[in-house]
């Protein structure tokens, strides 16, 4: 709990003062622990592995300005063995090496090193690791002959390079990158530059790679292996997939979309991708998403790799925005990289912005930004999603998306929904009230200035200002350096004025700071129905709200107003009872856009309590029939979560009876199969629905569902691709334990990535308890890659019902999991499988086996759960009296008419 008494006072003291807003990148300004009086230019780094031994040994000669006179070198190692070390040649005792816990590697200096050039030599030895830190090996099975083989890979964001050579590991550093490693003579080896040179030596051969441009030590990347690739070039751009043996052709997709989204950015940026290659990297484990190394970027291969024959359409769109994502990062990360972990946001908020407008700028069909509004399931998604973040940011655990980060623990837990999508959404509000010329010319203006640099975020907002003529500092200020986010009240007066209030949005956080945002509004007055096409592509009014009361006027009496318009504003609205009234009348005249974002406030406001059940309810019955995905998928998204609260109450048959006769007709409507040349949209809808109705044990789809399974096992050609995710989640949910051992048999089977992660997400579905006790410890074999492997108790404790079971299971062998787990998930494994609680009695437990066992690093993450846990709690014994009152009220209301019209 200290961690929430300190977060709170933080938030005052921001409150109390003007923003402190931060200062354009200044090297010796910038945070960190190492000492800016010497830096190093070149690096050169030979690396050696031993693969039986899962160890290395390696060697360094780096190239030092010393900016003043020093007495000692400081730089970063860890767990790495430290041989020799000599300083121009001449070589220090053993006795001056000193690493320490904070991960620094001392030299101490016989004598004063005078300014200038230095060579500094470093001899050492460190270790092969099983999870995604530092150089990890990954253990698969090859494509096609099934052979058991090994490969290395390599991840260092945000502060692993320090495990796989010393060197001054914090992004401000940057410098000239030179790597030669020593691997079998039949292996391929990948890093950031093309191989310059490769000599036969005893027992295999020497790879040299050329020196990198200048740039941070967390983007070098080492992948070796028997390794295939297919290839293709972009004007001056080598361009390839690279994955294990019999795999390259399955990167034929990525490939071309790698030239689309290239050849996108090199226009965009106005600035060219500047190495000479672009190596798109499949890796069998190690880590579960991307790493945007610069030149040599490394997948989760499933985040890459895609099989016609058994790939849904869901994987072909995950797979582009991954690559758009990641690409963008070449230029807004690599180029260009923010000074200290501080400013992450400005690598992930910018690349998911980008990747987004990009994805969607070449694919219409797949409505990335409709859909992005919507939480998805993390396991499928990469995670980009506007609500997720607001949900998130309405608590009191959350943080301005620029936040303090002093150590390398708080630097991996920057990686957060707040910094990615918090930030994505608030580029997209931003670019909207600039428009997109403007915004474009700004970004432009910043790169030019910055290449080969490090930046803060008053950098992007100066470049931005310069290119609008606009304080875009002074505007971004309240949504980048203080938490949460806006709710604006309306109030429709007599005269045609309509008064409107702004004040924090929160959810389960009472005594709130107060703060204010200016907010770029839009707003649009709606036609009625025969003027609605006449409205349709007219821009909507906008404006900045500066000031807590702000009015719009002269709107008429008889007209709905809507704000907010297509919901690209990261604030939530809330109309007054007339406003309300005027909305519902007019819902046929709203896009899609507008009624997805009706639909989240809506029930953002029911979260908040700041509106009964029913006005969600009553919006969804009003909507007019639809088959639009993203809409769909907002009332599945929240019929979903309250299913899962009602877990064991007496009120979960009922509700289910009633969810499902809110999303039975639209399945039947759009009918399981597919039309020839059918839009993507009703494909994934068709899947969304398909589960989401299994899980509310609709028999007639469960029953459908094991059909289409038996079939699939004599036939697979008979169950599409695009199905195969739903109908085995679905039989994997309800299977008895031979139904679960023929989804085990083919999962340990199937070579086919995809096919794999279906029938082990189908095993941690299973909700009866015996057969939940047997998917667990699947988690600590070596059937699924690590990262993987840890997914199954989270995702076993989200879908199962038995997050008690989970827990468990988790708790008791929480050593081998965590070897499994990669830098990221370290401190946030534990408390994450606790937010599927919702018993009270949950917080005091996980706040116990905090104190015991989890780093003072884990506090963010133990009162986000901790939390979570509460709001739960509080929620389900508010939501369950109104549920089944409304519930209730319904069928009253339909007994009595069906009563009036036997008459
Ligand atoms: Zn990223």
């Amino acid at each position: 709990m200290r961690f929430l008494v300190v977060f709170l006072m933080a938030e005052f003291s921001i409150m109390s003062s003007a923003f402190a807003s931060e200062k354009p990148f200044s090297f010796k300004d910038t945070p960190g622990k190492l000492p800016k009086d010497v830096v190093p230019t070149d690096y050169s780094v030979r690396i050696v592995p031993d693969i039986d031994k899962l160890t290395f040994a390696g060697s360094e000669t780096v190239k030092l300005n010393a900016r003043r006179r020093v007495r000692q070198l400081v730089l970063n190692a860890l767990e790495l063995k430290i041989e020799a070390a000599s300083i121009d040649g001449k070589e220090l005792p053993v006795s001056v090496i000193k690493t320490d816990a904070n991960e620094l590697l001392t030299l101490a200096l016989p004598s004063e090193l005078a300014t200038g050039e230095h060579t500094l030599t470093l001899r050492f030895t460190g270790k092969i690791n099983e999870q995604g830190q530092g150089l990890f090996y990954m253990r698969y099975r090859e494509q096609g002959t099934g052979a058991r083989k090994i490969m290395l890979g390599s991840q260092f964001e945000a502060t692993d390079a320090r495990r796989f050579f010393p060197c001054w590991d914090e992004p401000v550093f940057r410098a000239r990158f030179q790597l030669t490693a020593v691997i079998p003579e039949n292996w391929l080896a990948v890093s950031n530059m093309p191989v310059e040179s490769e000599k036969k030596i005893a027992g295999g051969k020497e790879v040299r790679f050329a020196a990198t441009p200048p740039m941070s030590s967390y983007l070098n990347v080492f992948v070796a292996g028997e390794l295939d690739f297919i290839e293709s070039r972009s004007g001056p751009t080598q361009l390839r997939v690279i994955a294990t043996k019999g795999k390259a052709e399955m990167g034929r997709y990525a490939l071309q979309a790698t030239a689309q989204i290239l050849q996108y950015y090199n226009d965009y940026f106005g600035v060219a991708y500047p190495l000479p290659k672009l190596d798109q990297i499949a890796l069998p484990g190690g880590f579960g998403g991307a790493m945007e190394n610069w030149g040599g970027i490394t997948y989760y291969e499933s985040k890459l790799l895609f099989d016609p024959k058994s790939s849904s359409a869901e994987t072909k769109q995950d797979i582009y925005e991954v690559l758009a994502h990641e690409m963008a990062h070449q230029w807004f990360g690599d180029l260009v990289t923010m000074a200290w972990w501080d400013n992450l946001w400005l690598n992930e908020g910018f690349a998911s912005w980008m990747g987004s407008k990009c994805t969607a700028h070449f694919n219409p069909q797949w409505e990335v930004w409709l859909r992005r509004e919507l939480p998805r399931d993390p396991s499928r998604r990469v995670g980009i999603a506007k609500e997720a973040a607001m949900e998130g940011d309405a608590r009191s655990t959350t943080h301005p998306i620029q936040q303090p980060v002093a150590t390398e623990a708080e630097a991996n837990s920057a990686f957060d929904d707040i910094t990615y999508k918090k930030g994505q959404s608030f580029l997209r509000m931003l670019e909207s009230f600039l428009g997109e010329d403007v915004f474009r010319e700004g970004i432009r203006r910043y790169l030019a200035a910055h290449m080969y640099s490090n930046t803060t975020t008053a950098d992007l907002w100066n470049a931005l200002s310069k290119a609008s003529g606009k304080p875009v500092g002074e505007i971004a200020a309240g949504w980048t350096e203080q938490p949460g986010f806006p709710v604006v009240k309306v109030k429709r007066g007599q005269d045609g004025n309509v008064s409107l209030t702004q004040e924090r949005f929160t959810v389960n956080f009472t005594k709130v700071p107060p703060l204010e945002w200016k907010i770029p509004l839009t707003y649009a007055v709606l036609g009625l129905p025969a003027e609605a096409s006449a409205q349709a592509g007219e821009t909507p009014a906008t404006l900045l709200m500066t000031r807590k009361l702000d009015s719009i006027h002269n709107i008429p009496a008889d007209r709905a107003l809507k704000l907010n318009v297509n919901g690209a504003g990261n604030y939530r609205v809330e109309y007054d009872e007339l406003s309300w009234e005027l909305l519902l009348g007019a819902l046929k005249n709203l896009g899609v856009e507008d009624r997805v974002n009706l639909l989240s406030d809506t029930w953002a406001l029911v979260q908040a309590n700041r509106g009964p059940l029913a006005l969600y309810f009553e919006l969804v019955e009003k909507l007019p029939a639809s088959t639009e995905l993203a809409e769909r998928e907002q009332i599945i998204h929240v019929l979903d979560f309250i299913n899962r609260l009602l877990i064991g109450s007496s009120e979960q048959e009922k509700f289910q009876r009633y969810a499902r006769s809110l999303l039975r007709p639209t399945l039947d409507t759009i009918g399981w199969e597919a039309k020839p040349n059918e839009q993507p949209a009703r494909t994934n809808l068709r899947s969304s629905l398909i589960t989401a109705l299994g899980n509310l044990n609709d028999p007639k789809i469960v029953a459908s569902c094991r059909e289409r399974f038996e079939a699939f096992l004599t036939n697979p050609e008979s169950l599409a691709p695009d199905l195969r995710p739903a109908v085995f989640s679905v039989v994997g949910r309800y299977a008895d334990e031979s139904t679960w051992n023929e989804l085990h048999q083919l999962g340990l089977k199937t070579t086919s990535i995809e096919e794999k992660q279906n029938c082990y997400d189908a095993l941690a579905d299973a909700i009866d308890p015996k057969l939940v006790k047997k998917t667990l410890p699947i988690a600590l074999t070596d059937e699924l890659p690590t990262s993987r492997a840890v997914f199954l108790v989270l995702r076993v404790a989200r879908e199962s019902g038995h997050p008690d079971l989970a827990w468990d299971f988790a708790g008791a062998n929480m050593k081998a999991l965590l070897a499994k787990t990669d830098a990221l998930g370290a401190n946030t494994y534990a408390p994450s499988l606790f937010t599927f609680f919702s018993h009270d009695s949950r917080a005091q437990e996980l706040k116990t086996y905090a104190k015991n066992n989890l780093p003072a690093a884990s506090a963010a993450q133990v009162a986000k759960a901790l939390d979570e846990i509460q709001f739960r709690s509080e929620f389900k014994k508010r939501l369950a009296p109104q549920l089944s009152a409304w519930i209730d009220g319904k069928n009253l209301a339909e007994r009595q008419e069906s009563r009036l019209t036997h008459h």
